[in-house]
């Protein structure tokens, strides 16, 4: 095996705000599906990376400008970005869910019309919320991470927020006072991946490809799942 000093060594963003799956634990340290994903997929295939939270609209931007190798933030494959970036192999079904202050009135997305809807810039959830706007009428307010965003909501300044359907359910399982409007029909279903810069870092990509496959293979990946989303305690 290489000695580290030989291993390659890559510059990663991530969103610094965006549990279950990248987030600082009480020690200050990155933790979550998408960052114990990397971390064993960096061990398994002799990598070591440099780890910068930021926020997602920033992750993606700089790994599209050459400021960094990879992303790893949740990010959503899209038919638009994979102009700007090559993704991995899929590691997470996902979907945009709408949601409200609990105990708030709006019933439909009608009953947004004249009000204010919180949006994370650079995300599909965002671009979602756009398609809409118009036809439900609603004003729009950006917000760089998702605890700011949420807050705004549960304070009555904005109604309303679109976002990926496991990232909300989380934080209301734990204790975010927000209600999923959609959580049986989320809309434009897909998967999360892992991205480099088009036609960058083919190296970065294809390890951890090759890592995801083990880790998948030998029951990491499942127990890294488990861990955030169905541990019972
Ligand atoms: N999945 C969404 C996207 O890719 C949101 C990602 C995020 O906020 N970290 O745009």
């Amino acid at each position: 095996k290489a000695d580290a000093a030989s291993e390659p060594h890559y510059v990663i963003t991530t969103d610094g705000t965006y549990p279950p799956f990248d987030f600082a634990n009480q020690d200050n340290q990155y933790v979550g599906i998408d960052q114990d994903i990397l971390k064993a997929i960096a061990k398994a295939e002799g990598f070591t990376y440099t780890l910068k939270p930021m926020s997602f609209n920033a992750a993606t931007q700089s790994v599209s400008s050459d400021q960094a190798d990879g992303v790893i933030a949740g990010m959503s494959i899209t038919p638009e970005r994979k102009a700007v970036f090559d993704f991995g192999t899929p590691y997470y079904r996902s979907g945009i869910a709408w949601a409200v202050a609990k105990g708030s009135k709006i019933k439909s997305l009608e009953d947004l019309r004249g009000k204010t809807v919180a949006i994370k810039t650079g995300t599909s959830g965002a671009d979602y919320a756009l398609s809409i706007q118009k036809k439900y009428g609603f004003k729009v307010t950006y917000f760089n991470d998702s605890e700011t965003l949420y807050r705004d909501v549960i304070n009555g300044n904005s109604v309303a927020t679109f976002g990926d359907l496991p990232v909300l359910l989380y934080s209301i399982k734990n204790g975010t006072e927000l209600k999923v409007m959609n959580a049986k029909n989320p809309y434009q279903a897909g998967e999360y991946g892992f991205a480099v810069k088009k036609g960058s870092n083919a190296a970065l990509l294809a390890a951890f490809n090759r890592g995801f496959a083990k880790i998948k293979a030998d029951g990491t990946y499942q127990k890294i799942i488990d861990k955030y989303l169905n541990a019972s305690a």
